[in-house]
């Protein structure tokens, strides 16, 4: 038997209702995907609050040497403790592995409930550039040496009054950060026949970050142009114009646009915290944060997870959704190659929403449903694999 080693993190606060209610599903779904010729070994690592309260540390070196090994991770949310300095740690895994890119499909399974109308159809997905922006953690507090040194130094260079009573953050978006994000997110849109790509900026106030951002963006574009038309460009006549369009939007007309037609667009390309409203925000067209997947891929390593945090006051009560852990477990499958379990795991859950078992999240939206346990939510999702193979 092929045995595939996968490791994991279990995550905090609710990471563990839903890694209960997710294993079996991935260990069903590829015993069946492959007549059961291929299995799961899980190598299991520790980080986040659970690794500080054994280990002293948020991220041991042993977790972080054995993603480096195996190049591939899937992890539950971890918490971020508040004050006391600390990281986030989810953060610092994306910067010290390099996961420039940041995955979050937004795609409605029939049955969802949704603020929308008309929800079907809607497919998009949000590509986050994850290393620069103010995500790099560039900051200093209001009152500190620190802050007061910088507001110094830009009144001496500059002349630009800053009040003292300031605090400061740095938003640096490179040229290189930005071409890299840009190309990897056009070579995946070729390879899987997207239809356009739509630049999300704020280049009109934020010139030389987001409006170069834009810039980069655009004329990486150009260097496909095979593969890519511009949006002011007419289709060629000849033949049927099958190019990716590309075209830009600034962030609050993105906003206004992904909600009144979120048909017309396909994949957004943002950079660091325009993609992490976004993502929040279109999560709440297809159900919420539930049921949004998430990966964080780069040249070497790809850890994949859901959109959603550690939400604590569920923890332990086995009601928490873990579709999107169980989603983002079919993003990994599918990046390891692994299409027919990919598959076989969002047709179960397309088949088990509509069969209206759904956790507390969704069943609040919905008439006259009882909402199941995590747990339970889990054993439908297998039980469907098990009948669709
Ligand atoms: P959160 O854990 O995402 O939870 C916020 C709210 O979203 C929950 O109270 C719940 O809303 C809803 N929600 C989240 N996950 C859900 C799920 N699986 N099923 C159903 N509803 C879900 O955000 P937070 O409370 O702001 O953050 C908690 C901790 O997580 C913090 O330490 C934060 O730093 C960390 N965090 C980690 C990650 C990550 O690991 N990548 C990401 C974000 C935050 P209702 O109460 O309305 O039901």
């Amino acid at each position: 038997m092929d045995i595939i080693e996968i490791a994991y993190i279990e995550g905090d606060g609710s990471g563990e209702d839903i890694w209960r209610a997710s294993k079996g599903i991935f260990e069903e779904a590829v015993l069946r995907a492959y007549g059961g010729e291929k299995s799961i070994r899980w190598i299991n690592l520790i980080a986040g609050q659970k690794s500080l309260d054994k280990e002293g540390v948020l991220l041991p070196e042993e977790t972080l040497k054995t993603i480096k090994n195996k190049k591939c991770a899937i992890k539950g949310p971890l918490t971020t403790p508040v004050g006391g300095g600390f990281r986030s740690v989810n953060v610092y895994l994306r910067q010290v592995f390099d996961l420039y890119v940041c995955m979050r499909p937004i795609r409605y399974f029939s049955g969802l409930p949704s603020p929308l109308k008309r929800p079907n159809g809607i497919d998009l997905i949000i590509f986050r550039e994850n290393t620069e922006d103010i995500y790099k953690g560039i900051e200093w507090q209001e009152g500190t040496e620190e802050a007061r040194r910088f507001i110094d130094f830009i009144r001496e260079k500059s002349g630009i009054e800053i009040s003292y009573d300031s605090g400061i953050g740095i938003k640096p978006i490179s040229k290189r950060g930005t071409q890299r994000f840009t190309k990897w997110v056009i070579e995946y849109a070729i390879k899987n026949k997207r239809k356009s790509i739509t630049v999300v900026h704020k280049g009109n106030i934020m010139k030389y970050t987001e409006g170069s951002f834009r810039q980069w963006a655009l004329e990486t574009g150009k260097e496909f142009h095979e593969y890519i038309r511009f949006e002011d460009e007419k289709p060629q006549e000849a033949i049927e114009d099958t190019r990716i369009v590309m075209n830009d939007r600034i962030a609050d007309n993105m906003f206004m646009q992904i909600i009144l037609k979120p048909q017309d667009y396909d994949i957004l390309l943002c950079p660091n915290l325009n993609g992490d409203y976004l993502s929040d925000a279109c999560a709440g067209l297809i159900g919420g944060l539930g049921v949004a997947p998430g990966a964080n891929i780069g040249d070497d390593v790809a850890i994949f997870e859901p959109t959603h945090g550690s939400a604590p006051k569920y923890a332990g009560k086995d009601m928490i959704n873990p579709t999107s852990f169980i989603l983002s477990g079919a993003l990994m499958f599918r990046y390891l190659g692994l299409e027919k379990v990919a598959h076989l795991i969002e047709d179960a859950v397309q088949k088990t929403i509509q069969s209206k078992i759904v956790t507390y999240d969704l069943a609040r939206s919905m008439d006259g449903i009882t909402p199941v346990k995590c747990s339970k939510f889990g054993e439908e999702v297998t039980k469907r694999i098990v009948e669709n193979s």
